[in-house]
């Protein structure tokens, strides 16, 4: 797959040109504590290579090594504290260069990949210690061209033609994403099955994530959200600390990470197994709009029409239901929904839960839907507790229906629908329990 990936951006380079691209540095928790490290998700795109400080250097013209990587070496001492590192030899041997080198080697070998080349695609903003050496080599290069008409001219960003290739999901990446999404699946079921009134928040939090890590997931994508009643009105809730009340609805947000991609699935449901008519009048209008715009989501369809359609049918709801008062040309002037409804439908998931955003076309016209293509969408209504001038019953609810979707040859496929969704068919499986 990364072979692949690499091959892909190589044709879209122009002549002349070398890309570098450098592993995300790790990120402290406090002090000298690292959270866990994860790669970036270009630098892993393209190289498979999961270590930090390392550089991939494409330069497909040159005679001998047109893929070369530069790792950190052997170290008995500091694998002792940190755990085994590829080095050198196993860099080239596993991963594919033509050529690996010790990390602390790039500034003295990277001029021989460079000799040649008029247009360097680096991407600035991910690991200010490359960026720094890299804007350092560039000014020289480019002061070097103007002696000797040999040397850099061109800083240009390679994210544009990553995202475009990332935005079509391979084989491979569909194999993993399936995975994710099967694992995400489990870990909902799971929580569904154990909730309780009376619980704590957390007490989910732990059989969704134990579930994901037990079917072999890296991790989380995200941090898990589990909220019941008006905790589910913040959208990014993540304390998870609260009581779970008798008749809260219960929201979780959560998605597995497995071999680097993402899942992504929230469902919202009655900790004591019966929705509240109030809590079922919002539930089936979000329910309603989930289906319809997943309905409507096949290759040649705009990338925007499920939002645009989101939008209609979630304000049609609000206003039967008394949320907004007044004529609808007037509220969708003034976006009075964003009172209740106030994201964009669905977003692109892959090697990040909020994948590649390039969705326009040069023209600035959104692009149509293409086989390959993995969204999510994500319909809600969240009524905060202490909105003014709506009916008393809808206070403190929150509502949002998430499933992850791949876009086929003849329409979709929703990966993650075996988690129940139908009021009595969540009702059921929670009360099964
Ligand atoms: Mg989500
Ligand atoms: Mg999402």
């Amino acid at each position: 797959m990364h072979k692949q990936n690499r091959k892909t951006l190589i044709e879209k380079m122009g002549p002349r040109s070398v890309a570098i691209f450098a592993s995300a540095p790790p990120a402290m928790r406090n002090h000298d504590t690292e959270h866990l490290y994860r790669p970036d998700p270009n630098f892993y795109y393209l190289t498979g290579f999961e270590e930090p400080e390392a550089i991939c250097v494409l330069a497909p013209e040159h005679p001998k090594h047109q893929y070369i990587l530069f790792v950190r070496p052997k170290d008995k001492k500091a694998e002792t504290w940190s755990g085994k590192r590829i080095g050198v030899k196993d860099a080239r041997r596993h991963y594919g260069a033509d050529r690996a080198y010790p990390i602390d080697t790039f500034s003295e070998k990277i001029g021989e990949y460079l000799k040649n080349a008029d247009t360097l695609y680096y991407a600035l903003g991910a690991n200010d210690e490359v960026d720094s050496e890299i804007l350092h080599l560039f000014t020289r290069s480019v002061k070097g061209r103007i002696r000797s008409g040999k040397g850099l001219d061109t800083l240009t960003d390679p994210s544009p033609i990553l995202a475009e290739s990332r935005l079509i999901k391979n084989e491979e990446e569909l194999r993993r994403i399936r995975k994710a999404t099967e694992v995400t699946v489990a870990g909902h079921l799971a929580a569904m099955q154990a909730v309780r009134p009376g619980m704590y928040e957390y007490e989910l939090e732990a059989v969704v994530e134990s579930t994901f890590r037990k079917s072999g997931a890296n991790g989380t994508a995200f941090p898990t959200i589990v909220a019941s009643g008006a905790n589910a009105t913040t959208l990014h809730y993540t304390p998870n600390n609260c009581q779970i009340e008798a008749d809260a609805l219960v929201l979780i947000d959560a998605g597995a990470e497995c071999e680097r991609y993402c899942g992504d699935v929230t469902r919202t449901f009655p900790a004591n197994g019966t929705f509240t008519d109030a809590q079922r009048d919002i539930y089936q209008l979000v329910l309603e709009a989930h289906h319809a715009i997943i309905d409507c989501i096949r290759p040649g369809v705009s990338i925007d029409e499920p939002h645009q359609k989101s939008i209609e049918l979630l304000m049609d709801g609000m206003r039967r239901l008394g949320l907004l008062r007044g004529k609808k040309k007037k509220l969708m002037k003034k976006k009075a929904y964003e009172e209740f409804y106030m994201y964009r439908v669905g977003h692109m998931l892959g090697l990040d839960v909020h994948d590649v955003n390039c969705v326009h076309e040069p023209n600035g016209d959104f692009k149509t839907f293409q086989p390959g293509m993995v969204m999510t969408i994500e319909p809600g209504i969240y009524v905060a507790a202490d909105t003014k001038g709506v009916p008393p019953a809808y206070l403190g609810i929150g509502v949002r229906i998430e499933d992850d979707i791949l876009v086929t040859e003849s329409g979709c496929e929703v990966l993650t629908d075996s988690v129940p969704k139908e009021i009595d068919e969540v009702e059921e499986f929670v009360r099964g329990a």
